[in-house]
């Protein structure tokens, strides 16, 4: 059975992208089927996976949209890409803004992308779909076929701000009956630094606020230069720092994830 998780979080910068790719390619590595989906229109997963300039391509989550909701042939595996380290991924790029726009008006506008992971499906074992920092139409069909949704947050002040308006959307997709089985995996804390104040000061909040009722992953992403490199290089960061403290924290997310199966 595939399952499949929505990396969300409206705020920008948090981590989503990041934390796509290497649980994405952390499930390859024990052996899952992995289908890496871009939600957004910056592309950035892409690039994260070695398409330097996304808008060049021509076939992606855009352009299927785009004929779904024109009515048009599509064929899926067209905007299926491989990875080098052992996933499968369909790229997404600026033409998704407009795109969005013409969502609004489509029929059943929150199923467009679950009509497209439908296809394909039954070949993965998980499908991550990377979100763009809004709770725009694309993100909603993300939270509209995703079975649940993995929240990181930054461990910053301004980052657990939005949270609460993150989380009303998420039932509200469950209430409106749009996806009633959604839940939420939990929330990840990325760009960790646990010797600074705003680390000890904000923790205990989130614990506070969140704990009872939302799960808070044991892993806990720590901040470095290893992994703000990654977008140039286009691999993991199993591939570019197999020994640092972030792969080995990815690591316990992919074990924590795996459990929560
Ligand atoms: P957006 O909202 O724009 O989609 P995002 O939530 O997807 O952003 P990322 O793109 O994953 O966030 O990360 C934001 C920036 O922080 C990127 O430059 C990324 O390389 C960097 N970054 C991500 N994780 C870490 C980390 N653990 N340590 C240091 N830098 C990181
Ligand atoms: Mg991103």
């Amino acid at each position: 059975m595939c399952k499949i998780i929505a990396v969300s979080n409206q705020k920008g910068g948090v981590g989503k992208t990041t934390t796509a790719v290497n649980l994405g390619m952390g499930l390859a590595r024990e052996g899952k089927k992995v289908l890496l989906v871009d939600a957004d229109s910056q592309g950035d997963l892409s690039i994260c996976l070695g398409n330097e300039n996304p808008d060049e391509l021509d076939y992606t989550m855009a352009t299927i949209l785009e004929e779904i909701i024109g009515g048009d042939p599509y064929d899926i595996k067209e905007a299926i890409y491989h990875h080098e380290e052992g996933v499968d991924y369909i790229p997404c790029n600026i033409e998704l803004s407009g795109v969005e726009v013409l969502m609004v008006n489509a029929m059943r506008r929150e199923y467009l992308l679950k009509q497209v992971l439908g296809k394909v499906k039954d070949q993965y074992d998980y499908i991550i779909i990377d979100c763009s920092p809004s709770l725009g139409m694309v993100t909603i069909n993300a939270l509209a076929c995703a079975d649940s949704v993995i929240i990181p947050v930054q461990a910053e002040l301004l980052s657990t701000k939005g949270l609460g308006q993150l989380i009303r959307t998420i039932n509200e997709v469950k209430e409106n009956e749009i996806n009633p089985f959604l839940h939420i995996d939990g929330i990840l804390m990325t760009m960790v630094d646990e010797k600074t104040l705003i680390f000890r000061e904000i923790f205990p909040k989130l614990e506070e606020s969140y704990g009872q009722t939302i799960r808070i992953f044991n892993s806990r992403i720590p901040k470095s230069v290893r992994a703000s490199e990654l977008p140039i290089l286009g691999i993991s960061i199993y591939n570019h720092d197999p020994d640092g403290k972030v792969a080995l924290a990815y690591k316990d997310l992919v074990g924590e994830v795996l459990e929560n199966a």
